[in-house]
């Protein structure tokens, strides 16, 4: 059956429910490694992670997995470790959220236009989820990208996110080749736009700085402007 897609204006209020299960135990290695986990780490939230943010979002970013004391352990993508700082300073900077930065799940961020997910829901050891653990958890990505509006835009943080968007939206890796500052035109007018991992490592190996990343991020805007432009227009 082909899924009805949302057009530009359409607003969904919530995720579908297939976006996400709290319950889920699909990947038999990632459900023992959080059981592990918790059994060291009481406090920390150690489930899937849900998607965070707008659920009428025209920005989706796409990260890879919850880090072992970030998101793992706060419950929210991005939030707790080193790999959110500079991802929601920039969301702020650009007028998608009401505070530059995420403490954790009791503060009030809030964020508007745009949500963050991972292409893996669960803390897979040592960062490196299998290929089958990506495939597992595509169908959560593919329900959250379902309603993303004609003429959204994903940003995906390194290869990981954007191979799995992809297969997410039932497209060929080989056509859209991978690289920090790529832009790619998909159906739907949706754009996917490609920025290295904003982690720890990357930053302090130079691989990604705060001006290569803001740099992503005046391109997202320019097209969401660009396209809430022609909507007014048309
Ligand atoms: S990674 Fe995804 S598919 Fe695998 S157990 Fe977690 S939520 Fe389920």
């Amino acid at each position: 059956m082909t899924p009805t897609l949302p057009r530009a204006n359409d607003a969904p209020t919530k995720l579908p429910a297939a976006a996400y299960d709290i319950a889920c135990v699909r990947c038999g290695r990632l459900a023992a490694f959080l059981a592990e986990v918790r059994s060291k780490h009481a406090s920390y939230f150690c489930r899937p992670v849900a998607p965070f943010g707008d659920p009428a979002a025209r920005l989706v970013i796409v990260g890879l997995a919850p880090g072992m004391h970030g998101a793992n352990a706060t419950g929210r993508p991005f939030t707790g470790d080193y790999a959110g700082l500079l991802l929601y300073e920039t969301l702020y900077e650009f007028g998608f959220s009401n505070h530059p930065e995420s403490l954790g799940a009791a503060d009030d961020l809030q964020l508007t236009g745009a949500r963050i997910t991972n292409a893996v829901k669960c803390l897979p050891p040592g960062n490196k989820p299998l290929p089958e653990e990506i495939r597992n958890c595509n169908g959560y990505l593919a329900a959250e990208l379902s309603v993303l509006p004609e003429g959204g835009a994903i940003l995906a943080l390194g290869r990981i996110g954007h191979e799995a968007v992809l297969r997410a939206l039932s497209l060929r890796a080989r056509d859209f080749a991978f690289a920090h500052g790529a832009v790619h035109e998909l159906p739907r007018r949706v754009r996917l736009f490609d920025s290295y991992h904003c982690s720890r490592y990357n930053a302090n190996t130079g691989r990604i700085t705060p001006a290569m990343f803001k740099s992503v991020f005046r391109a997202v805007a320019r097209h969401l402007k660009r396209e809430r432009a022609g909507e007014r227009a048309a």
